[in-house]
């Protein structure tokens, strides 16, 4: 039976390794960390993200700034909004909660934050220092990932890792971090063939779909450290509904060396990682070092 990768447990360790660090820079620099972040429109699972965000964000003892404005938001008054963020001095992180509305190109609007208070990692800047190896701000998600692999293996160094789902926010920026750490990396989605065959491979396998349960348990390979990155809600018992990955949890732990479960794997680090960034976007914005990995 696989281990169980606790990646809640993980986050809180992550979240008070933050608080400390947030709690130093208060006291020696009189530094306190600011995460801004921007929401437009009245999506309720964007509010719901927003207001999770901004609560531990308090939590971990820095400023948290909340930014909202109608959905009938012109693209100009959003990037008013950036502009001023990104002059101010006491925010070191800017977030834009995506989706946008479809009035305003989200590429444009991220391109416009600074690339050092990207703490989302997804201006053009940050996704080439990315894949150059440059230091850089990196996204949350895949972020996270990487840390419940590294705690998992230690070493990831020659594995084969598969990633299957290549959008810029999980998939590809995952695979640049394994191929970082010398992993042989594949990158699979809707157009691979044999996909069975290819995940069969992996001693390190990431699901990035947001299709449920699609990865079966006869599709892994024993042993192999499996990353549920998908988050699928799905007719439960009684009319209820219930949240689960893109893995079939059940088979796929009879198989898998470790796994993480949906919902308390990877859902839990994002926002840990988020935090993370912001701090070390506060430390470079201030030239001090930064040790929070
Ligand atoms: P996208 O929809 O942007 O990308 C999905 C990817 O899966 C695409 O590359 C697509 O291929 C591929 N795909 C779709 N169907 C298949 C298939 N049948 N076989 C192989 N590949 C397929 O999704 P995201 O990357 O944004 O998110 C993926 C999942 O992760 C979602 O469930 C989302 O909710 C979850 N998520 C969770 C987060 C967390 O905090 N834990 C954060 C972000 C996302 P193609 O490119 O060819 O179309």
């Amino acid at each position: 039976m696989a281990t169980r990768i606790d990646g809640k447990a993980f986050a809180a360790g992550l979240r008070e390794k933050v608080s400390e660090a947030v709690s130093t820079l208060t006291r020696e620099y009189d530094l306190v960390p600011g995460l801004a972040v921007v929401l437009v429109g009245e999506d309720p699972a964007s509010e719901v993200y927003v207001r999770n965000k901004g609560k531990q964000t308090l939590e971990v003892g820095m400023n948290s700034y909340e930014h909202k404005l109608p959905d009938t938001a012109s693209q100009s008054e959003l990037l008013a909004v950036i502009e001023q963020l990104n002059n101010d001095s006491k925010v070191h992180g800017i977030l834009v909660q995506l989706p946008l509305p479809d009035q305003i190109d989200s590429q444009a609007v991220i391109n416009a934050i600074d690339p050092d208070k990207d703490v989302d990692g997804f201006h053009l800047v940050n996704v080439g220092r990315l894949a150059t190896g440059a230091p850089g701000l990196v996204p949350c998600t895949p972020l996270g990932c990487m840390m419940l692999l590294k705690d998992q293996l230690g070493d990831l160094s020659g594995k084969n890792a598969v990633v299957v789902g290549r959008s810029n926010i999980v998939g590809k920026p995952m695979g640049s971090l394994l191929l970082a750490q010398s992993c042989t990396v594949t990158i699979a989605h809707s157009r691979t063939q044999d996909l069975a065959g290819v995940c069969r491979e992996a001693d390190i396998l990431v699901a990035a779909v947001g299709r449920p349960q699609m990865i079966p348990g006869d599709w892994i390979k024993p042993g192999a450290v499996v990353i549920d990155v998908g988050i699928n809600r799905i007719e439960g018992k009684e009319g209820k509904t219930r949240l689960v990955g893109d893995v079939d949890f059940d088979s796929a732990s009879a198989i898998a060396g470790a796994i993480t479960p949906v919902p308390g794997g990877v859902g839990p680090m994002t926002i840990a990682c988020l935090l993370r960034n912001t701090v070390q976007a506060a430390c470079a914005a201030n030239d001090l070092p930064f040790n929070l990995d």
